[in-house]
């Protein structure tokens, strides 16, 4: 297995981070991840436009151009003879000795890139449809940022996964802002697909564009606002959307069926439009 980490391409075992990185020491950076599906980046440039605004938030320089990103990506694929699975990229305020306020001008900024091996497309998960548990949002107040200060959603999925389910969906002030690694989306009796407006409460989602997109160039209806858990139990379908898990159905909520305990035909319509996009590139 080949990483990537500051300028080179190491085997795994050979890259190492110093303890002084403001990553480790203060979660000071933020990370993207895009998928791979027949060897070949989905909805990369998206990604990359999203890494960008994240560094430009925290106000650390984006190290790589566009191109230069995508070359270092399809490069480590190549490496790695990666066909279907994750690419993680993280950059961090670099190495400096320990002190919250900014390093020195002129301290380069970490970047590490590693790939990851998993079933995205023929995922079982999606056959059966996954269960989630609804959890309170602990979270900072700029969850548009793609930051790598992850403790509250690890604490969520903990819990998740403690329960023995898929997802935590986090609430705050009675209405759902996202999942722990996901968008969250209902579909109402009529049919409308629901799903909160964007704003610093939630991540801006690449795969939520892309459904939302497809969903509306397929003439269904997209409404844009925050919805309750109760809502979201009453709701005809439910799904989370994300690089890793495309579109997920969602069957079950804090231990009630949603739709019937099935993965609703809507939801799977919106999963093949999805892996149609993704797998013509
Ligand atoms: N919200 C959160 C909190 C996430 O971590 C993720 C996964 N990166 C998403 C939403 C989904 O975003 P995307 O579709 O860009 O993977």
């Amino acid at each position: 297995r080949i990483v990537y980490v500051n300028g080179r391409f190491v085997p795994f075992e050979e890259a190492t981070i110093p303890i002084m990185d403001r990553g480790f020491l203060f979660a000071d950076g933020i990370y993207e991840v895009s998928a791979v599906l027949d060897g070949r980046l989905v909805d990369n440039e998206a990604h990359l436009a999203r890494l960008d605004r994240s560094l430009g938030e925290i106000g650390i320089r984006n190290p790589h151009t566009i191109a230069e990103w995508t070359r270092l990506e399809e490069e480590l694929v190549t490496r790695n003879n990666l066909r279907e699975g994750l690419v993680y990229m993280e950059v961090t305020r670099g190495v400096a000795e320990r002190d919250f306020a900014f390093p020195p001008e002129g301290t380069p900024p970490t970047v590490v890139m590693f790939t990851q091996a998993k079933t995205v497309s023929a995922n079982p998960l999606a056959e059966r449809g996954a269960k989630v548990i609804s959890v309170e949002d602990l979270r900072w107040k700029r969850r548009d940022i793609k930051s790598v200060a992850l403790l509250a959603q690890v604490l969520a999925k903990q819990q998740a996964a403690a329960a023995g389910v898929a997802e935590a969906w986090m609430h705050e002030d009675g209405f759902v802002t996202e999942g722990g690694s996901s968008t969250a989306f209902i579909i109402t009796e009529d049919g409308r697909i629901v799903t909160r407006p964007l704003s610093t409460a939630l991540l801006p989602g690449i795969t939520r564009r892309a459904v939302m997109r497809l969903a509306e160039e397929n003439g269904l209806t997209v409404e844009e606002r925050a919805f309750t858990i109760e809502e979201a139990l009453a709701a005809a379908e439910a799904f989370f959307t994300s690089a890793s898990a495309f579109v997920m159905p969602v069957v079950e909520i804090d231990g009630n069926r949603v739709g019937g305990g099935q993965p609703g035909p809507m939801t799977r319509r919106l999963r093949d439009l999805y892996l149609d996009m993704a797998k013509a590139g």
